[in-house]
């Protein structure tokens, strides 16, 4: 499980490779994803505070990146921030999310970044619920939720 001195090592220093990349032009993301998802995950955008698809979802599954549907996080690990994004306490796994240090708007931040296509995602904070402590801020137009396979009963 990642905490926060992870989160701050692999915004400095790197993470794992993912298996493969996707890699398109700005006028192939463009074509592909809607307004709002092109501004938010190609030009590091934000969508307004409680306007988003999953701000309140709770369905199970797994959250896929909107542009290259890589599975980048997990419903069980989703929480009720009160912020208005969708919150996570944890990527799905370590090597399917990239950290980079965010300095722009004058604040130090910790931007989250789909580690396969470099879809920006949103930015992580140290004040998240236990055990982890960590508070995954995404944008609902980043991600789209891909049902996970019922469970045999
Ligand atoms: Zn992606």
């Amino acid at each position: 499980m990642q905490n926060w001195n992870d989160v701050i090592r692999l915004a400095n220093h790197g993470g794992p490779a993912p298996e493969h990349r996707v890699e398109k032009t700005d006028a192939e993301w463009k074509a592909q994803l809607t307004p709002e998802q092109y501004y938010v995950t190609r030009q590091h955008g934000t969508e307004r505070a409680f306007t988003g698809e999953y701000c309140e979802a709770h369905e199970p599954g797994l959250y896929a990146c909107v542009c290259c549907g890589t599975p980048l996080y997990d419903s069980r690990t989703k929480f009720e921030s009160g912020t208005g994004w969708p919150s996570f306490t944890q990527p799905v796994q370590e090597k399917a999310i990239r950290y980079k240090k965010d300095t722009s708007y004058g604040m130090t931040r910790v931007e989250v970044l789909c580690n396969v296509c470099d879809a920006h995602q949103g930015h992580v904070f140290p004040d998240g619920p236990p055990p982890s402590g960590l508070r995954l801020c995404i944008n609902s137009a980043a991600i789209k939720l891909v049902q996970a396979q019922k469970e045999a009963v």
